[in-house]
């Protein structure tokens, strides 16, 4: 099939960020924004990282810049914004991906990895929507897009602050979208499955990743970041008035419902 010349494309004109770019399913979204035709500007912390993928994007002929950020900082969510919006223009999409994950069961008091958690996955996604949404407003359009993930919908054991923190997101965020009726604001929520990324090499309670870690000895294939990067471009993508507020994705053998 002939490839789509860039007035074809989905996304033309569209301005997107996103956060947590440098790997995994941030990255894949990054790349899958840009080859529907969107200028994306990529956050994370790893600057290194997502200048590699920025120079990869413009190898294929789209266009993205690089933006150092930590979300847990809200200035630097502001600056990201700013900066994205003075290099590219008004932001129409976001999409707060970044985010960790430890397994460790509550008993073992690994405080500071709840601590992480908390700051990243809520306040992280509170910092990015602060920081778009009176711009959003303004201009009558936008669409937030969360990564929450299918423990947002129900509990596992081994990770009970992170299903917290994504039970989080889905309740704050059932609450704007009502709140935005009227304001032209989609909010979308990605509830994944399990995905191959390396948010599973960060947890340091090994009783906790032996007993309940779906990634040692995997029973059933994974998801690719890229399935979950095309669900969102359909999101995206859709006509003004229909708004795909959330899609559960899962590994075909690991339903959780
Ligand atoms: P990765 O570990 O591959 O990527 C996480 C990303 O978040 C990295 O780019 C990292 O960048 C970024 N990040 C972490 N902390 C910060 C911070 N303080 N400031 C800015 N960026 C930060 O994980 P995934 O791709 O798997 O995870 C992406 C999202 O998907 C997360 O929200 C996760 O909860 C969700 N999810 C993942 C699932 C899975 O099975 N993989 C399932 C369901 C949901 P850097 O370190 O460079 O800052």
């Amino acid at each position: 099939m002939a490839a789509l010349n860039s007035d074809q494309k989905l996304l033309k004109d569209h301005v997107a960020i996103v956060t947590g770019a440098s790997s995994g399913i941030g990255a894949a979204v990054a790349r899958h924004l840009a080859e529907a035709g969107a200028m994306v500007a990529m956050a994370a912390r790893r600057e290194d990282r997502l200048t590699t993928l920025r120079q990869e994007i413009e190898k294929n002929g789209g266009v993205a810049i690089a933006v150092k950020t930590d979300v847990t900082n809200r200035n630097e969510v502001k600056e990201l914004v700013r900066h994205t919006e003075s290099t590219l223009g008004p932001v129409d999409i976001i999409v707060n991906n970044a985010g960790v994950m430890y397994y460790t069961m509550m008993k073992n008091l690994h405080e500071d990895d709840w601590e992480r958690t908390v700051d990243v996955n809520c306040k992280g996604v509170l910092n990015s929507i602060g920081a778009v949404l009176d711009g959003m407003v303004a201009r009558g359009k936008g669409h937030i897009v969360n990564l929450s993930s299918d423990l947002g919908r129900t509990a596992f054991a081994g990770l009970a602050v992170y299903t917290g923190s994504k039970f989080f997101v889905e309740g704050m965020s059932a609450a704007l979208r009502q709140e935005l009726v009227g304001t032209g604001i989609k909010v979308t929520n990605i509830q994944p499955g399990d995905v191959t990324t390396e948010i599973f090499n960060a947890s340091t309670d090994q009783e906790t990743k032996e007993k309940y870690d779906t990634s040692i000895n995997q029973s059933y294939k994974f998801l690719d970041p890229e399935d979950i990067a095309r669900a969102i471009v359909y999101a995206v993508s859709q006509p003004p008035h229909v708004a795909v507020n959330e899609i559960l994705i899962e590994p075909r053998e690991a339903p959780a419902f």
